[in-house]
């Protein structure tokens, strides 16, 4: 072996010493001398021996007919063109005269008389061996690494062996010395918000471990800024012959988006059969709640023909009335419905006496709870106030009064019926509240839905489409304002309208 030829040298290779004559590198390593126009003026023996080529034949050419590959390019152009300087020294693979790839380290030194000395060291069978392994482990830590995927070899205790940049990043672990330290271990280097998924991480290990079989499941990652991460994690768990645990893999991908996909579609889902379900509902109801007063309409009509006795006769007719108002109400209460949707309905801002419109509101009640025999009842207005002059929407609020009280009147028996005004400087609170059947507390946010009721479909005790507390509160929310409930089953309820004062 040559003066240059040992791999050591190869290390620290700012030599070959400038004062040496090309002759010296003879037998020794391959030389290509070429001008300022890259003209080759020279080449050696050993170039012969080592890549095939006969240097007489290429005195005077341009050094561009030997092709040179540098990293991963395959163009043949790329290396004299981008890659050739006065510095370079790297390994390169030069094709040979049977163009075949050769693995050569090539040094390039500029000379004071403007000459370059192209100094090829031909590695051997097993440094290109080391080599090409070399290019392979890059080329795998650069595809791990560029995954966005997070991957995470440990051995038989725990302790990480290696993790990609994926893992890093999301563990905030970039910069750590993470080799040889478990995950409990390696918890102490990052974000405290890290630490739950750890554990969870070290544990899952172990039930992988002890299954001896390979593992996946979501995983649930905290991250400092909040937001919580999905991963659908692969374990991997890899034996010695002997059976004693080896090395774990695992492999982790980001479906956050994917999970928050399926729960939408789920609850798409599950809203459609749901307002399939409203719709077959409503349908019921509707069907009952139309016939019941026409039935009574034409029922109480024809019994007019027969009947002589005058009084039997204007009770006849005081119910087909009653009838056609419950009728008159289901139609126009389908229609505000459809004006809410259409987002036709338009909110007054006049000035008006609410205190007014709430007695108004109250004369025609005596009237229903006589026909209802409810006249035990207590039925009053509390107001801590004689007037209450506002700017809003009289009308709008006379009907959400009235749904109010119609419902208190419907569900309520015997006790009391109480409405009340209330005003502090944020807000007016106009109450109703009843000591009827109440309502349970799972149930007392569906009511406001539309055609939703306590008691749903042909079951039903009580009349009603379930439209008016649903036209209630879209009504207060047109007015920034909104209804509340407390409820207590059995006890009683209190509906209250909330509008802001300004
Ligand atoms: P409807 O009264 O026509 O059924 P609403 O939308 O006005 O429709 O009311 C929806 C449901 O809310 C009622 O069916 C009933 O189950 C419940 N509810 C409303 N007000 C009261 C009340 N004062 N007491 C008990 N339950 C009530």
């Amino acid at each position: 072996m040559g003066l240059f030829k040992s791999s050591k040298h190869l290390q620290n290779t700012d030599l070959p010493n400038f004062q040496l004559s090309k002759e010296d590198f003879d037998d020794v390593m391959s030389l290509i001398i070429v001008d300022k126009q890259k003209k080759i003026i020279h080449i050696n023996q050993q170039f012969y021996s080592d890549f095939g080529f006969v240097p007489q034949e290429y005195i005077g050419k341009s050094i561009h007919v030997f092709s040179v590959f540098y990293e991963e390019s395959n163009d043949r152009n790329v290396f004299w063109k981008e890659h050739f300087t006065a510095k370079f020294s790297a390994y390169v693979k030069i094709e040979n005269a049977s163009k075949q790839l050769d693995f050569c380290k090539l040094k390039v030194i500029e000379k004071p008389n403007g000459q370059y000395w192209l100094l090829f060291d031909k590695i051997t069978h097993e440094q290109q061996s080391f080599t090409s392994l070399k290019e392979s482990v890059q080329l795998f830590t650069s595809l791990v690494n560029n995954t966005p995927d997070i991957i995470c070899f440990k051995d038989g205790n725990g302790k990480w062996l290696f993790a990609n940049d994926s893992d890093l990043e999301l563990f905030h672990l970039k910069g750590v010395d993470y080799i040889g330290k478990t995950d409990l271990e390696i918890a102490e280097y990052t974000h405290d918000v890290y630490r739950r998924s750890f554990e969870t991480c070290y544990k899952t290990d172990e039930k992988c471990w002890q299954s001896g079989e390979a593992s996946r499941g979501d995983e649930i990652i905290q991250t400092p800024n909040g937001v919580e991460k999905v991963y659908d994690v692969i374990k991997i768990p890899v034996f010695n012959k002997d059976g004693s645990r080896k090395n774990l893999i695992v492999l982790g991908r980001d479906v956050s988006e994917n999970r928050k996909v399926e729960v939408d579609l789920i609850e798409a889902k599950q809203k459609a059969e749901e307002s399939d379900r409203l719709k077959s509902n409503f349908l019921a109801t509707m069907s009952h709640e139309l016939r019941t007063p026409l039935n009574a309409v034409i029922g109480f009509a024809n019994l007019i023909y027969e009947e002589e006795d005058l009084t039997e006769i204007h009770e006849f007719a005081r119910i087909i009335n009653n009838n056609s108002k419950m009728l008159l109400n289901l139609i126009e209460d389908i229609f505000d419905v459809s004006l809410i949707e259409s987002e036709q309905v338009q909110i007054d801002h006049s000035e008006f006496d609410l205190v007014k419109s709430i007695k108004e509101v109250y004369e025609i009640f005596p009237v229903e709870l006589n026909m209802l025999d409810k006249l035990d009842i207590e039925f009053k207005i509390i107001l801590d106030r004689d007037t209450f002059v506002l700017k809003g929407d009289e009308f709008r609020i006379k009907q959400i009064l009235t749904n109010l009280i119609r419902n208190a009147l419907k569900f309520t028996k015997k006790g009391f019926i109480h409405i009340g005004l209330k005003v502090s400087d944020k807000y007016w609170d106009l109450s109703v509240t009843d000591s009827g059947i109440g309502i349970s507390e799972d149930k007392l946010q569906e009511i406001f839905g539309m055609f939703r009721q306590v008691e749903e479909g042909y079951k039903r005790s009580f009349g009603g489409a379930g439209l008016g507390l649903s036209i209630s509160k879209r009504l207060a929310e047109m007015m920034r304002g909104d209804i509340l409930v407390e409820s207590e089953l059995n006890k009683g309820s209190t509906f209250i309208l909330r509008v802001p004062m300004d």
